[in-house]
């Protein structure tokens, strides 16, 4: 590599800056539908979306401009939810356990379930049970919203899904910073859902 003098400084090794340590706040399990299984939870907010990459191990976001992983994949539009587990299941990095939590919905559970857009105050409270429509890992998710009374929770405060996913997706190799994701946020919210 041949280096011209008075070429500046090489550019930085990492970019966006990697974040090594964890923004403040609570670490919300991640619950994503299972194959074989019904989830239920109750809503604590309304829906943030996301543009996102599968590495194979975990759902991380899309930088947009200048994404590495956009040059192997299109990005999967997500979206998470706010809520209160009704049900602890063994996950495969521990136990996934009862109580607050974001939820995963894709896009086409999105679109099936239109109520899923509804705004925060209108979903909160509410019963949401997640699915796969058969056996395999990577069947269609669906969800369903019901009207039914939910059972008493011993905490009813509000469960912000940005907050939860700053903490999943802003420390390490690769992560984004957080001034980056909160643009992000926004700019995702704006976006047309594609299955
Ligand atoms: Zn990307």
């Amino acid at each position: 590599m041949h280096i011209r003098e008075g070429a500046g400084p090489p550019p930085p090794r990492h970019w966006p800056p990697v974040i090594r340590r964890r923004p403040p706040g609570e670490s919300l399990p991640l619950w994503q539908a299972v194959p074989g299984r019904t989830l239920s939870f109750i809503l604590r907010s309304g829906l943030q979306a996301a543009e996102t990459h599968w590495t194979g191990e975990r759902t991380v976001p899309c930088v947009g401009e200048g994404c590495g992983l956009c040059a192997l994949q299109n990005p999967r539009w997500k979206g998470y939810l706010g809520a209160w587990s009704l049900q602890e299941i063994p996950g495969p990095r521990g136990p996934l356990p009862k109580g607050r939590c974001l939820v995963e919905v894709t896009g086409v559970a999105r679109l099936n379930c239109p109520r899923l857009g509804l705004p925060g105050d209108a979903l909160a409270g509410r019963r949401l049970s997640i699915f796969r429509r058969d056996l395999r890992r990577n069947a269609q998710v669906a969800c369903r919203i019901f009207d039914d009374e939910p059972p008493p929770l011993p905490d009813k405060r509000p469960v912000d899904p940005r907050q939860g996913l700053m903490r999943l997706w802003t420390i390490g190799d690769g992560k984004v910073s957080p001034a980056t994701l909160t643009e992000l946020f926004d700019l995702w919210q704006q976006i047309p859902i594609e299955e």
